[in-house]
């Protein structure tokens, strides 16, 4: 027998913009549904993501750590890890956290329902439990549905090793030669990761002739430079195929210029060529919602899709897909249900890549500052005369600000090195408050810190472009 429910909001996934999205209107009242197709709540970011990434790096850069202090002579003794304690580590983070999100849905009275759902209906739509079929009712949907892996694009064999980043996040062995495909934020830490765990040989190739080509040069050849030692990088190369041979795994890739084709083996071959919006919803179009040529769902600035009362948020409706984006993007959607103000100041999205070192920036660079005619002056502190970089070992780094200087007002800011995305904290709430080089000068940072530089840069400015106008 189907079960018929009526309720006010419907979300359609539980990832990070999804629970926020069910938190946040069960929190003004509002009666929520919640549809998620697996058991676990959290969706990629908790069980795929960000936190299984980030708690291997976090990991493998302590191992990288006390290698160091080994060879320094520091550590006595060599240090050797257990590969399955870190895999139980991951698992156990993942479970307390979904564990959770499952308190706070409750405490919420959100009706939580597992299963794939299908629009039925502008209004209504169906899923199926594996037992039951629901129907429900609504006046507004959130679709929350996330991204997956672009693996399956690619006609590739499939073998235990070769990977997408969900198989390299379950660390089943560490390859000794291994082979990257795409250069993006994922690859580059999945990288990071393995290079740390002892992966002798790391080639990413990428069939674009540039990577990261929205960080400024000076910050770009800073950042490569330091990279370029850990990895082999392989510009201008397209993946072509990947045989078996005598459980050899041979990948065949065209360096695209020379036009010459090259084999090599490898041990394992992860594809993190991007992601695509999860859009396996049965009937979306029929339903009347329109997706734009990359298969993202198409929202208006409310993220309204082209059916009104159904909203789409986080990575279905495209780039940047950041948990703290669909976070954003969660609670303004509420804002705009429930009639209030709405700001999304596309902009200040703040964005990490935790390499080693880390990298991270905020606002806008000189490229766009350059685009939008804005008169910008930059100021570069190096952080090897940062004394609690020197006392972290993280002195290779800068800390760069880019200033209006019509009004002296911070408009971007990158940082190069460990850590140093914390200094984001700061330097996100200057870019939105219309802070300006005095206010950053006059603000008293703590000494020693990493986030001193952010004064030290503002003081500089200060000297060479206001005072010493
Ligand atoms: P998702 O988290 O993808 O959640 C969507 C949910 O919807 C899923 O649980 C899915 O099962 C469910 N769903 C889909 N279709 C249906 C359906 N028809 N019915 C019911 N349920 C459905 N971002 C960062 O900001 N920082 C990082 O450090 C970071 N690291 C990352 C590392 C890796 C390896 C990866 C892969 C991603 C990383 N990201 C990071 C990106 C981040 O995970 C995503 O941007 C974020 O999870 C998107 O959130 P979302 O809520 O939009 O979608």
């Amino acid at each position: 027998m189907d079960k018929y429910i009526n309720t006010h909001i419907v979300v359609i996934g539980s990832g990070p913009s999804g629970y926020t999205a069910s938190i946040k209107c069960a929190n003004i009242g509002y009666k929520v549904v919640l549809i998620e197709k697996y058991l676990n709540l959290g969706g990629t970011c908790l069980n795929v993501g960000c936190i299984p990434s980030k708690y291997l790096l976090y990991i493998s850069k302590v191992i990288n750590l006390n290698k160091y202090l080994y060879k320094k002579g520091i550590f006595i003794n060599k240090n050797k890890f257990n590969l399955h304690k870190i895999k139980l580590k991951k698992d156990k983070i993942i479970n307390l956290i979904s564990g959770n999100l499952f308190k706070l849905v409750n405490r919420h009275n959100i009706l939580l329902l597992n299963g794939i759902s299908n629009f039925l209906t502008p209004e209504s739509i169906e899923v199926f439990d594996g037992k039951k079929r629901y129907i429900i009712n609504f006046n507004y949907a959130i679709i929350a549905s996330g991204s997956v892996n672009n693996f399956k694009d690619f006609n590739i064999l499939y073998n235990y090793r070769v990977w997408d980043s969900t198989d390299a996040l379950n660390l089943n062995f560490i390859p000794e030669k291994f082979l990257i495909v795409g250069c993006g934020f994922i690859g580059l830490e999945i990288a990071t990761i393995y290079n740390f765990l002892g992966s002798r040989k790391i080639d990413i190739i990428d069939c674009c002739s540039k990577y990261l080509t929205f960080l400024d040069k000076d910050i770009f050849d800073i950042y490569s430079n330091y990279l370029k030692d850990k990895f082999n990088f392989k510009l201008s190369y397209k993946l072509l195929d990947i045989k078996l041979v005598n459980d050899n795994l041979y990948v065949y890739m065209n360096n695209c210029i020379n036009n010459k084709l090259e084999n090599k083996r490898y041990d394992a071959v992860l594809i993190s060529t991007g992601r695509s919006p999860n859009i396996n919803f049965n009937n979306l179009v029929d339903v009347g919602i329109n997706l734009n040529n990359n298969n993202f769902i198409k929202v208006n600035d409310f993220f309204q899709t082209s059916r009104l009362n159904i909203f789409a948020i986080g990575d279905v409706i495209g780039h940047p897909m950041l948990a703290h984006k669909g976070i954003y993007q969660a609670k303004n959607v509420i804002d705009i249900i429930s009639g209030n103000f709405y700001n999304f100041r596309f902009n200040n999205i703040p964005k990490i890549i935790y390499t080693d070192p880390e990298i991270s920036w905020v606002g806008i660079n000189e490229i766009e500052a350059k685009k939008n005619k804005i008169d910008f002056r930059s100021v570069v502190i190096p952080w090897k005369y940062c004394g609690k970089a020197l006392i972290n070992n993280c002195n290779v780094g800068v800390t760069k600000l880019i200033f209006n200087r019509n009004d002296n007002k911070i408009i971007g800011a990158f940082v190069v090195g460990n850590g140093g995305s914390e200094l984001l904290g700061e330097l996100s709430l200057a870019i939105e408050m219309g802070c300006d080089a005095e206010d950053l000068s006059l603000i008293l940072h703590a000494h020693p810190t990493l986030y001193e530089t952010i004064s030290e840069a503002s003081d500089v400015y200060l000297r060479n472009y206001y005072f010493g106008n």
